[in-house]
């Protein structure tokens, strides 16, 4: 009888697909196929050998094994089935995500190498006019193991002159050197972070690798150095050979952390973001599989890399929501890192200042062990945070005259100054003062925010945008004004009051070009007086030494959200956006404006004591019967109208009906309608989470065999961040 393989396809389907094995092919789970697939070729993974064929069905052959080996490791390909049951996404469309895209389109996984030049000859005499010769000569005698073509060319040279340097033979191409040779540097080795005491004692309290699995939660309040901790602790534990990786929340945004971990561990450090072309991709997931020594500096979708030798894993800011993806294979790389170790036998750190209540629960459970480190690194104190109540006070560009002394204070002293607005944009919305008319976005429930600097309103939640009006659409009033904060209006304000001053907005929209947080983080960083005024993007990571005022335009937005994540997020974000104060050696303030000054959760944020809050969140979360003292997971159904979506959950309802399982809804979505799709959601709450995640499967099974009505669409989110 033939041997059948099971393969898995890089569509949405819950079902694999069978095919006979050649007879001259030996292949094993997670290895790349091609198979025909209807009329094309199509690239299918492995996913189980020798099953059984069923009954009655005439199977054909699949073509041919795209490697002898397989593209997923075993451990890489048992995390991907876990996670896929865990999340409910079918297993196919898992396992491609770990594959790099040149990989998922059944490209050969062979990189093209680079090519690298060295000098040749030390010596050589160029003539008189051949300056930029020399000076490329010059440049790669500076480079001793060479250089790649692309350093070269960014350096300003031109292919030319390296063509004329080669046919002069002082120069010649030459392999890429490998890390591990480059590891040899003793320089490198002899480069050590020197701990503080308490850094110290902290350390010394972090799982081992020696010791195999182990959680720690490493709370460090904003300014105590965990970064330091971090690359003190591979220093210590890493051996030449072991792999390790490093998750982070948004790379782009912090560079400076690269260049920290590069400074100890040279081309060790390999870094995955979004950013990263095709090639590069390929580049650093060949690298990955190969067993090389790296030390991946990642974000979120890094935790899915084909590792063979990881060793141990950090979670930098392990609160931070981007850990979690907001469509598709809706995972959250936090917790994947976790089952991870768990599934290699390695240690986990989770760093933050501000943990998520889920792993200060874990912690309380005992489940994660708790380390803690409560003074900052140097000389420096935890800013002073106080709250500045506006109900009476007039604003100027959403600013109370106290926050400007404040700010004009700190300029005097030759110091900078950071000032937080939750909106990109100049105003959230546009009215009309004559007849009430406010801008709303077509496709979306939601107002259109305005932008002065591109004379246009847009929605941030679709891609939908008009050109600003200066009459009111509806009454052609021109009492028709922007109301409320953006940044681009606080940036205003503050460049019309301290002229003499830079002011650098940082936001979405102005750090959209490559390179240009590059060129705000190095103003910063000059040290020179200046204002920043940004959103979420400067409260994460950064250290700015000499911000010594933090100014928070207003803190109201998340006190009355009815999201029971709201009041952990808002605190979150103050204070780590406070964190960024006074990290230097000098103290720092923070301001926050509000017109609550009196609510309890505000005063709680004063004494900056992150555990005492969250262990109070916790209560209410217990109370109301919340994650993590439940699981929940969302339904979510999107159709041209929301009859279609509520309808669609209706039908998905009975299913739900078990024991120990609460079901809330059908409603609608927050945003009800985005992007023309009406957005209707069921939300599911269980005492235990293996039952929920059994219920869920058959669901899942269950719809995919229903056929639902046209232009209707359903969606699963388990341990949901949006609700
Ligand atoms: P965190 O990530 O905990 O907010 P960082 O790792 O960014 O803190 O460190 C904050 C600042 O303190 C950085 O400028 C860092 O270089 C400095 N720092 C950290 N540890 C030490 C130390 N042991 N001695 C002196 N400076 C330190
Ligand atoms: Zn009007
Ligand atoms: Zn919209």
């Amino acid at each position: 009888m033939p041997l059948i393989a099971r393969i898995a396809l890089n569509r949405p389907l819950r079902r694999l697909f069978d095919y006979i094995i050649p007879e001259d092919l030996e292949l094993t789970p997670g290895q790349r196929v091609r198979i025909p697939f209807g009329r094309q070729q199509a690239t299918g993974l492995v996913v189980e050998v020798g099953v059984e064929p069923p009954p009655g069905i005439k199977l054909k052959p699949l073509s041919s094994a795209i490697e002898e080996w397989p593209a997923l490791p075993q451990e890489t390909f048992k995390l991907l089935s876990w996670a896929s049951d865990y999340y409910q996404h079918p297993l196919g469309e898992c396992l491609f995500t770990a594959l790099p895209p040149a990989l998922r389109r059944g490209r050969i996984a062979e990189e093209k190498t680079e090519q690298w030049w060295h000098t040749r000859d030390h010596t050589a005499t160029l003539p008189a006019k051949a300056h930029k010769q020399k000076a490329l000569f010059d440049w790669l005698r500076q480079h001793p193991r060479g250089a790649p073509t692309k350093d070269i060319l960014q350096a300003g040279f031109s292919r030319a002159q390296l063509n004329a340097l080669r046919e002069k033979q002082l120069i010649e191409p030459i392999l890429p050197p490998r890390p591990n040779s480059l590891e040899q540097d003793s320089e490198l080795d002899a480069r050590r972070p020197e701990l503080s005491a308490a850094q110290a004692l902290a350390a010394e309290e972090l799982a081992v690798p020696d010791e195999g699995f182990g959680v720690s939660l490493l709370y460090g309040i904003t300014g105590s150095g965990k970064t330091e901790i971090y690359l003190h602790y591979l220093k210590e534990h890493l051996n030449a050979r072991d792999q390790a990786l490093v998750l982070v929340p948004e790379i782009n945004l912090t560079p400076q952390t690269v260049a920290r971990f590069q400074h100890y561990f040279g081309s060790r450090i390999v870094v995955w973001h979004s950013a990263l072309n095709d090639g590069e991709r390929l580049t650093t997931w060949l690298k990955v599989r190969n067993g090389e020594p790296v030390i991946l500096v990642g974000t979120r979708s890094a935790v899915l890399l084909p590792f063979t030798n990881l060793r141990t894993i950090i979670v930098d800011e392990e609160h931070d929501s981007s850990y979690k993806q907001g469509e598709g294979f809706r995972y959250s790389g936090r917790d994947l890192a976790v089952y991870r170790a768990h599934q290699n036998n390695c240690p986990i750190i989770l760093g933050s200042a501000t943990p998520s209540l889920e792993s200060v629960h874990n912690a309380e459970q005992a489940k994660y062990h708790l380390v803690r480190l409560e003074e900052r690194a140097g000389n420096a104190a935890p800013p002073d945070i106080s709250l500045l109540d506006i109900r009476s006070r007039p604003l100027e560009g959403g600013l109370s005259r106290p926050a400007l002394t404040a700010i004009e204070q700190t300029l005097t002293k030759g110091e900078q100054a950071l000032v937080f607005v939750n909106r990109r944009g100049f105003a959230p919305v546009m009215m009309c003062f004559d007849c009430g008319h406010m801008v709303e976005c077509p496709r979306c429930d939601t107002r259109l925010t305005y932008h002065r600097r591109d004379r246009a309103m847009r929605c941030h939640h679709c891609d939908y945008q008009m050109a600003a009006t200066e009459h009111c659409p509806k009454c052609h009033s021109d009492a028709f004004k922007p109301v409320g904060q953006g940044t681009e209006r606080t940036e205003d304000i503050l460049a019309s009051a301290f002229p003499d001053t830079p002011v650098v907005r940082v936001d979405r929209d102005s750090t959209q070009r490559k390179g240009s947080i590059q060129g705000i983080l190095k103003q910063v960083n000059s040290g020179k007086p200046c204002v920043l005024v940004g959103t979420q993007m400067l409260a994460k990571g950064h250290d700015f030494p000499n911000v010594t005022l933090v100014v928070v335009v207003n803190a109201d937005g998340g006190l009355f959200s009815v999201d029971f994540r709201a009041p952990e997020q808002l605190i979150q974000t103050l204070l780590q956006v406070s964190g960024r104060a006074g990290r230097g050696t000098k103290p720092g303030k923070v301001l926050v404006q509000t017109c609550h000054s009196d609510h309890p959760l505000l005063r709680t944020l004063c004494e900056g004591r992150y555990l005492d809050i969250a262990d109070q969140l916790l209560k209410e979360r217990e109370e109301g019967q919340f994650p993590p003292f439940r699981a929940m997971a969302i339904f979510r159904a999107e159709a041209d109208t929301m009859e279609k979506s509520l309808q669609v959950l209706d039908t998905i309802k009975p299913l739900t009906n078990a024991a120990g399982i609460e079901t809330w809804g059908p409603l609608p979505a927050m945003i009800a309608r985005r992007a023309d799709k009406h957005r209707a959601q069921l939300v599911l709450n269980a005492r235990n989470r293996k039952k929920l995640n059994q219920l869920l499967t058959g669901i899942c099974q269950e719809l995919d065999q229903r056929k639902l009505p046209a232009g209707t669409k359903w969606m699963i989110d388990v341990d949901p961040q949006e609700t």
